[in-house]
């Protein structure tokens, strides 16, 4: 059986690759940039005055002058004045052009101002204070934002101050998530005692919303045909599915029998890791789409086991990563935390424990693992942060030992 390192090395062997598009930059939220976004200009653009008050020569403050006479103003989004004489001086306001003539901001609260004098309160100026000097943040044609960049709030103020107001960006991949099983019912019907309502698919749309992704919902019942049937059409109309249930040893676990019916290449099943075993992972190349747009038409599938806290731990474990490089994204960074108290577990596999997260005194991340971790149900995973992973090749795992952990 693979390994989880191996397991994961082959979804990134086979990332999506997806075709850009241009989108206005109000719908840019939670894109992929394809593009560099550069300075258009230097920033800021001009010598800015940065604190509401007088401008002044510091010259002037150096020959012992404390009285200014005010000889005018300047506000932000004015242009440029010039101060017509030494010694005297003019109100500045913050984000205004720095006059002419000038070189030195003192702010109100330093001042006294009487009949149209301004009178400098302290005893220490530097020269050049409170202006923000052109070109000190960026220089024009600098690369504000690189490709590969998640466009949050303040990548679509930045871009927006340059004015871009179209973005390249990932082409979205259309997704569909696929519950499986017959003992499954959908949220607003009454389970009979022997059903349950299906809440898997409920929870990777979240997820995936979370990346930006609006995932379709689908449910098959376990018949063979019939599966085999509508993965056929959700084959040809989305760039990924992921399925869950149906893939494990049962005798109506049929998807990785349908999905091979159906070409798609099987890469692995079944990773030596708890939970989470039966993982399938494969891919289709080489079919042209009904879409022209479309340049590539592969596409990938991971069928996950049902046991929602397996659905939970495959979908951060492997499938968000999988579907973040696709987009273009580096991964997230690797992140760890110590355990908060020793763990037993003897099989020579990967064990991932949900674990509730929180800081110790020294600043360290420490990871709580949760009780009833063993169980199956999503109500456990409610107080988890996280999933820690304590590898294969050890069985005993003590208090204030670091290892991998995996936000949820
Ligand atoms: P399976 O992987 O199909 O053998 O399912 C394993 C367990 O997960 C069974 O107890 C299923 O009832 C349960 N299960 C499967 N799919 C879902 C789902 N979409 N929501 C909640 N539980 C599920
Ligand atoms: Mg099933």
């Amino acid at each position: 059986m693979l390994s989880v390192s191996d397991a994961f090395s082959l979804t990134q062997q086979h990332l999506l690759q997806l075709p850009t598009e241009q989108v206005p930059l109000l719908e840019a939220q939670n894109r992929v940039l394809r593009q560099a976004v550069r300075a258009d200009r230097d920033f800021p653009p001009f010598d800015r005055v940065s604190m509401d008050g007088i401008a002044i020569r510091y010259a002037d403050f150096l020959t012992g002058q404390r009285e200014f006479p005010i000889i005018g103003t300047q506000f932000a989004g004015q242009p440029q004045q010039i101060m017509p004489e030494a010694g005297t001086c003019l109100e500045v306001m913050t984000g205004a052009m720095l006059p002419v003539g000038v070189d030195t901001v003192v702010r109100y609260e330093d001042l006294r101002i009487a009949e149209n004098r301004a009178t400098i309160t302290i005893d220490d100026l530097e020269a050049g204070q409170n202006i923000h000097r052109r070109a000190t943040d960026r220089r024009m044609g600098n690369e504000l934002l690189s490709i590969g960049t998640w466009l949050g709030p303040s990548e679509l103020a930045v871009a927006a101050s340059v004015g871009q107001t179209q973005l390249t960006v990932t082409t979205l991949p259309r997704i569909a998530l696929i519950s499986t099983g017959d003992e499954l019912v959908d949220l607003g019907d009454t389970p009979l005692p022997y059903q349950i309502r299906r809440s898997n698919t409920y929870m990777l749309r979240a997820a995936l919303k979370a990346v930006g992704i609006n995932a379709t919902l689908h449910h098959i019942v376990d018949d063979e045909a019939v599966l085999k049937d509508r993965l056929e059409t959700l084959l040809s109309e989305n760039d990924v599915l992921i399925l869950s249930g149906g893939v494990s040893a049962g005798k109506a676990d049929f998807v990785p029998t349908a999905l091979a019916q159906l070409g798609v290449q099987k890469h692995f099943h079944k990773i030596e890791q708890r939970p989470g075993k039966p993982l399938w992972f494969g891919t289709k190349s080489g079919e042209t789409t009904p879409d022209p747009d479309r340049i590539n038409p592969d596409r990938a599938v991971f069928a996950l086991p049902g046991n929602p806290v397996s659905t939970v731990l495959c979908a951060y474990r492997y499938v968000l990563p999988y579907l973040r490089m696709s987009m273009g994204l580096a991964l997230a960074p690797v992140r760890y935390a110590q355990l908060g108290k020793p763990v037993v577990f003897k099989p020579a596999i990967t064990y991932f424990l949900p674990v509730q997260l929180a800081s110790n005194p020294n600043g360290q991340t420490v990871a709580h693992p949760l009780p009833g971790s063993g169980s199956a149900d999503f109500a456990n995973l409610l107080a988890a942060d996280a999933f820690i992973e304590l590898p294969a090749n050890q069985s005993e795992f003590g208090a204030g030992e670091a290892f991998q952990i995996w936000l949820t």
